[in-house]
């Protein structure tokens, strides 16, 4: 798919702030410093368009993308750092992102990002068996694929994989990517063009 304009639509606080449109919407997530704001740019072919989320205390939006007027780029915040929330209170940031994906009725697909240097994280596992509990539909994206030896990143995927596999047998997609190098690029975005279709 070529990218042909990617453009800022508007930053929503909560699931009832969000645009009404009947775009179809693909959402990437991952914990804070993922590469999400590096891929989101790699995959928009360098428009840059993921600046205007990394402004600080703006982080806890979700920030909306037109691309190519025929569907719509979805980065949610990080999640992972609103841990100092008591357990008992309910947490205004988590149910923003779960409110988003649980009751977005365009969400095509979540883009779960994960990043590959490392074995698998509790709080990735925790939020991918969440996702599988929901309707909405979801892959997996390794990150910062070039920052680590191909052997390494091939058994951190195994790893997480067979995570996954103890509790599911079919496992989600899995695309491995690099914003540096623009791997994992042709193959998202087909995705995206074949979701589309
Ligand atoms: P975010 O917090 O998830 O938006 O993460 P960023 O996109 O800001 O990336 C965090 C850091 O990792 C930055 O210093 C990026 O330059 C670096 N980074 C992100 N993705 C890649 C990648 O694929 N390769 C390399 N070499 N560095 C990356």
């Amino acid at each position: 798919m070529h990218i042909r304009s990617a453009n800022f639509q508007i930053s929503a606080p909560s699931l009832a702030a969000c645009p009404a449109s009947k775009l179809p919407e693909f959402a990437f997530i991952g914990r804070s410093n993922v590469g999400k704001s590096s891929l989101l740019n790699m995959l928009a072919g360098g428009k840059d368009l993921a600046k205007v989320s990394a402004t600080p205390g703006h982080t806890q939006l979700i920030n909306f993308f037109g691309v190519n007027n025929t569907w719509t780029l979805v980065d949610l915040p990080g999640y992972g750092f609103a841990k100092t929330v008591k357990k008992s209170a309910p947490d205004p940031f988590q149910e923003m992102i779960a409110g988003y994906i649980e009751g977005r009725a365009n969400l095509a697909c979540v883009f779960v990002l994960i990043d590959s240097r490392h074995p698998p994280q509790r709080i990735d596992l925790e939020f991918v068996e969440w996702l599988k509990k929901g309707p909405a539909p979801f892959v997996v994206v390794f990150t910062k694929s070039d920052m680590a030896k191909a052997n390494l990143v091939k058994t951190n995927i195994e790893l997480f994989e067979g995570k996954l596999a103890e509790s599911r047998e079919e496992l989600p997609r899995v695309f491995t990517t690099s914003s540096k190098t623009r791997s994992g690029r042709a193959e998202l975005l087909g995705f995206i063009e074949e979701a589309l279709a």
